[in-house]
């Protein structure tokens, strides 16, 4: 839930009209706290408080229940006007809006451990031949770390075609 500040909510962007958002359910809106709670259907006491807290913190640029705006690139996603912390700002201002939340994965950090080539390697680093993974078979060349857009496509991409390299060599091409 938040104000549609300038960095948007999921989908909907602070530039776009959101009428149609609006229509189909995507966002949800109400002038006060309580009474997106009751559209949302969640108790409504229960949001206001957890909003009360969140905007103790936030006053002061702090979100210790969920950590946002902790490194870099989260900030570079966030509101540079806001000078505490470009992720979090107090949600004290209506109307509030509420998203559905769905979970699900874009990538992987961790998979099967490759050489420059993308041949995959045994534990003792010997490579198997014949054998390459690229993409999220592979594991990650940043190692758990996601240092901004493109850290997943980027080297999948890379990886792919330097396997198809290696490929070709053992081929004779
Ligand atoms: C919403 C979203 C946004 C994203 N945004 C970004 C971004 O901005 N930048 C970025 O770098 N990454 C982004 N990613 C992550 C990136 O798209 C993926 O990490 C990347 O596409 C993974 O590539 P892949 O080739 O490993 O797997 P996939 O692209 O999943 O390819 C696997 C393919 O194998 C096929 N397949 C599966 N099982 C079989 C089978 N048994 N037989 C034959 N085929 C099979 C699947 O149909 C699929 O086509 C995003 C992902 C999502 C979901």
């Amino acid at each position: 839930m938040a104000e549609l500040g300038s960095p948007g909510l999921g989908y909907a962007k602070p530039f776009l009209p959101l009428g149609n958002l609006l229509r189909t359910g995507y966002l949800v809106r109400a002038d006060s706290v309580g009474g997106l709670a009751e559209r949302i259907g969640i108790d409504s006491s229960v949001l206001e408080e957890t909003i009360s807290n969140y905007n103790t913190h936030a006053q002061r640029g702090e979100d210790p229940e969920f950590g946002k705006g902790k490194d870099l690139y989260c900030h570079y996603l966030g509101d540079p006007g806001n000078s505490y912390n470009p992720n979090v700002a107090p949600l004290d201002k209506g109307p509030y809006y509420a998203v559905w939340m769905y979970a699900g994965d874009i990538g992987n950090f961790a998979g099967i451990r490759t050489d420059e080539h993308a041949r995959v390697l045994r534990t003792d680093s010997s490579v198997i031949p014949g054998l390459f993974a690229v993409g999220n078979d592979m594991a990650s060349v940043f190692r758990g770390s996601y240092p901004g857009g493109g850290s997943l496509i980027g080297p999948a991409m890379t990886f792919g075609f330097t396997a198809a390299r290696c490929l070709a060599k053992q081929e004779g091409n």
